[in-house]
């Protein structure tokens, strides 16, 4: 009997990519994700992994170039797109991709890189052929992959167009991995970070601040920044960690066994871990929602006194004043501290930790239900 994937189903795209690919082509290698146990990711739970079929993928781009074929012709190689897009969510995505400039294709969901390197590089040759002006593809990808990959293999995916890989590295601390089941220690992560800048590709790596809990995270801000030092990823991406009440770690903090950090101790510990960063030139990104501090970014070593002074004036202030500072964050009226001078967005500040009646008492259980809005 067929199975399921034995008969395409038309274009399909996945649930999440990175804010950094918002104007990128979501290109669908495989769907959600063969490790599915971190006990901090909401996203693929309840889903199984699975490999899409090669033919299906290159479907995929070939409805895409036909859309492109029919009403943006300029913007295909004439040669190779034929017949028409009939299929709603190709065309869709065709739109959206064309009135965002064409120049990015990101590789989805959580593992693309588990096809073989051969299918792999299929799917970057053939956009590469139908789309000349592509500047930058990218993808997701577990450090455990990546590790076990090539290098001959990597350097041949960075030939095909493979520019950027983007890894959720989270912690440098084995105990915070191995508590949170993420699969992967710091030694394989370190592997993986370096095999992927030895093959010429930019390095996309994510730290989640929070993920050590009251207990660790002092040891989840040394232990990151030394993975980081060790490996000197092009970009090192923020984002905290934030408990919806569907997430297995719900349970381990219902259950006594993991202790949230608030917000104080999250910005101590992400100044811990700018001040432990050495030796390296990552540009650091804080482009979340999730993050107290969205304007805390820049480029090491120049930047880094910007950033940490940023987090110093938070740390500094009267405990009022923090309050104000997290619900206007939290609210989406400041993206850091600058913004509590301007006085709409404060006086709009103010007007919801009165309503609420939000002090520094109460404002960890405050901002927490806030940021479930975001997840
Ligand atoms: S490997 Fe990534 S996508 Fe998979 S469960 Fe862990 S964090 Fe989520």
């Amino acid at each position: 009997m067929p199975s399921a994937d034995t008969f395409y189903r038309g274009f399909e795209q996945g649930p999440i990519r990175p804010p950094s690919e918002a104007r990128s082509l979501l290109i669908r290698v495989t769907r959600n994700c063969p490790w599915n146990r971190c006990r901090f990711c909401p996203v693929y739970k309840g889903a199984d992994f699975s490999r899409r079929p090669l033919a299906h993928v290159l479907a995929d781009i070939e409805a895409v170039a036909a859309w492109m074929e029919t009403y943006a012709p300029t913007a295909v190689c004439r040669e190779a797109a034929s017949g028409p897009a009939a299929d709603p969510a190709a065309e869709m995505a065709a739109w959206n991709w064309y009135r965002n400039g064409m120049k990015s294709v990101f590789l989805q969901d959580a593992n693309p890189l588990a096809v073989p390197p051969a299918e792999t590089i299929a799917i970057l040759s053939l956009l590469k052929a139908r789309f000349p002006g592509i500047e930058r593809i990218t993808t997701y990808a577990r450090s455990k992959t990546v590790a076990r990959i090539s290098d001959d293999d990597l350097a041949a995916m960075r030939a095909a167009g493979l520019d950027r890989v983007h890894i959720g590295f989270e912690s440098g601390s084995d105990e915070v991995l191995a508590f949170m089941d993420k699969g992967v220690t710091k030694a394989e992560q370190i592997v993986a970070g370096r095999k992927i800048k030895r093959a010429g590709m930019e390095l996309s790596a994510y730290y989640m601040p929070g993920l050590g809990g009251k207990r660790s995270w002092r040891e989840n801000a040394l232990e990151t920044a030394d993975l980081m030092n060790q490996v000197d990823p092009d970009f090192i991406r923020l984002r905290t960690l934030a408990i919806p009440d569907h997430l297995v770690l719900a349970e381990d903090v219902a259950q006594g066994t993991f202790e949230k950090a608030g917000d104080l101790e999250n910005a101590q510990e992400i100044l811990l871990f700018l001040e432990n960063l050495s030796g390296i030139t990552s540009t650091v990104v804080s482009d979340h929602i999730l993050n107290l501090f969205e304007d805390v970014g820049g480029t090491l070593p120049g930047d880094r006194d910007a950033m940490t002074s940023e987090i110093r004036g938070f740390l500094a202030m009267e405990p009022r004043e923090q309050v104000l500072y997290r619900i206007g964050r939290r609210a989406g009226l400041f993206r850091g501290l600058s913004d509590m001078a301007e006085e709409k967005r404060r006086d709009r500040a103010e007007r919801l930790v009165r309503e609420f009646g939000v002090t520094p008492e109460n404002v960890d259980d405050a901002t927490d239900e806030m940021v479930k809005r975001f997840i």
